[in-house]
């Protein structure tokens, strides 16, 4: 599953870091593992791929903790944006897609680790929702 080309700009909630991803992207997708769970703090987390050619940290560097072996999580030190994962010497990097600075662009097209997956999240259409 690939997306168009064009400039995704981006970042951490207090503008310490700023990126600029250049697609084509791909594999847009939620993921429920653990530690996606507590690494954000939400109950899953969304994803998509972009190149590592076209990407630029445009201002500031995220930090990163190893959270399995040789998979890096980048997250702002000032704010504690989660904001990428990603394997040394790969050619994709993977955003959060929450970090976009517009995330109706890219939709999730799967999702990866059902088994973990919270059963309330099943209830979300369901549930009485305010503006
Ligand atoms: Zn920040
Ligand atoms: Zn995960």
């Amino acid at each position: 599953m690939a997306g168009s080309g064009g400039i995704y700009p981006g970042g951490c909630l207090c503008g310490a870091v700023r990126f600029r991803a250049t697609g084509p992207w791909e594999s847009p997708h939620w993921c429920h593992c653990e530690t996606c769970r507590k690494a954000t703090g939400a109950p899953a987390a969304a994803f998509v791929n972009f190149p590592v050619e076209g990407f630029e940290w445009e201002q500031g560097e995220p930090a990163w903790y190893e959270s399995s072996p040789g998979i890096e999580r980048g997250f702002c030190s000032v704010c504690g944006t989660s904001l990428c994962t990603f394997e040394p010497g790969d050619a994709l990097i993977s955003l959060l897609i929450g970090c976009l600075d517009e995330p109706e662009r890219i939709a999730p097209t799967y999702q990866i680790w059902m088994r973990r997956r919270l059963s309330w999240l099943d209830d979300l259409n369901d549930l009485p929702g305010r503006p």
